[in-house]
């Protein structure tokens, strides 16, 4: 769940401003206010006119986005964001098992098995998905409690800081893996790029960022704010929806991207698109119970058909899977 907006600060706050990451101009229009808070501080997101990127703006300083990734709680509350009812760890067999079948898919794609890296790589659920299919694999990871967690309870190999400082040799992998990271950044490109950099010529970095907020319905939900109460949703749709001031916590996603923004940036960071896909992330809570109430079961029906319905590009997508390649020459 996420944490409401407290009027006490955790730690010291700074901020600063910032140009689009995508197209680099500084002409953006406001987009939603107030989406995160840490303690009484509230946060803005924008919408680039340019290109269509939506962000935080201004951001939290370097100096506060590593206090927000230290705190302990990022991985027990923030991580989540209000979609699940159990924190990341206590997942654990549930999210490996999810991997192996992520990475089957993959190996179809990518055409074998090899090497692979995950940056953020969290507790190693993935990658240890991918060990157990015959990978060799590699991650970066911010969090101390979540790299510390990966390395002990997983025994994964592990770089506990930023990619540019991890120790791994270019070209060393044929599969490097950015899922739920970019939208984190500060310099996007930047990190397409260094990711490239570690991934043999030919081989593959697959993408996923969130892009509900950058939709047409968010868009539409934002609208409808002054006409519909947050009562009518109840506390946990409103969290999912982020349809409430402050209802997604720290302002961990400072980028917002959508299908093309996503697209442009990763061409503009010398890879080629394999593939682009639309969907919605299932609750995990409404898939593997069966004892659901009618409203959770209609729920449930509701994202089996947004599902199919971003797969065919019938709807603006909520996560957007982007397979590309680093070329040959
Ligand atoms: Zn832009």
């Amino acid at each position: 769940m996420a944490r409401s907006p407290s009027s006490e600060l955790p730690f010291e706050v700074l901020t600063t401003t910032w140009a689009c990451a995508v197209c680099g101009a500084d002409d953006a229009r406001p987009y939603r206010a107030a989406m995160y808070a840490i303690g009484p501080r509230t946060f803005d997101m924008v919408r680039c006119r340019r290109c269509g990127l939506v962000y935080c703006n201004p951001r939290p300083d370097s100096g506060t986005l590593g206090r927000m990734y230290d705190d302990e709680e990022y991985y027990t509350h923030g991580y989540n964001l209000g979609v699940e009812d159990q924190n990341y760890f206590e997942r654990k067999d549930e999210l490996i098992a999810e991997a192996e079948e992520e990475w089957a898919a993959l190996e179809q794609e990518v055409g074998g098995r090899g090497a692979a890296l995950e940056l953020g790589s969290a507790g190693g659920f993935f990658l240890e998905g991918a060990r157990r299919r015959g990978w060799q694999v590699a991650g970066v990871e911010l969090s101390p409690p979540a790299a510390r967690y990966s390395r002990e309870e997983l025994g994964l190999e592990v770089f506990e800081g930023w990619l540019a400082d991890a120790p791994y040799e270019p070209e060393r992998f044929d599969v490097a893996v950015a899922d739920n990271v970019l939208e984190h950044t500060t310099d996007p490109r930047q990190t397409l790029r260094e990711l490239r950099a570690l991934v043999r010529p030919g081989g593959h970095l697959l993408v996923i960022v969130p892009s509900y907020v950058n939709s047409g319905i968010f868009r539409l939900l934002l609208a409808a704010r002054a006409v519909l109460p947050r009562r009518l949703l109840g506390p946990q749709l409103c969290a999912m929806l982020k349809f409430g001031d402050g209802d997604g916590g720290y302002p961990y996603h400072i980028l917002e991207f959508d299908r093309r923004t996503l697209v442009r940036l990763v061409e503009s960071a010398g890879l080629e698109i394999v593939s682009v896909q639309g969907s919605v992330p299932r609750p995990a809570h409404l898939f593997k119970r069966e004892d659901l109430s009618p409203v959770e079961r209609l729920l449930r029906g509701v994202f089996v058909v947004l599902d199919a319905l971003m797969r065919w590009r019938l709807a603006p997508p909520a996560s957007v899977r982007l397979l590309a390649r680093r070329p040959r020459s």
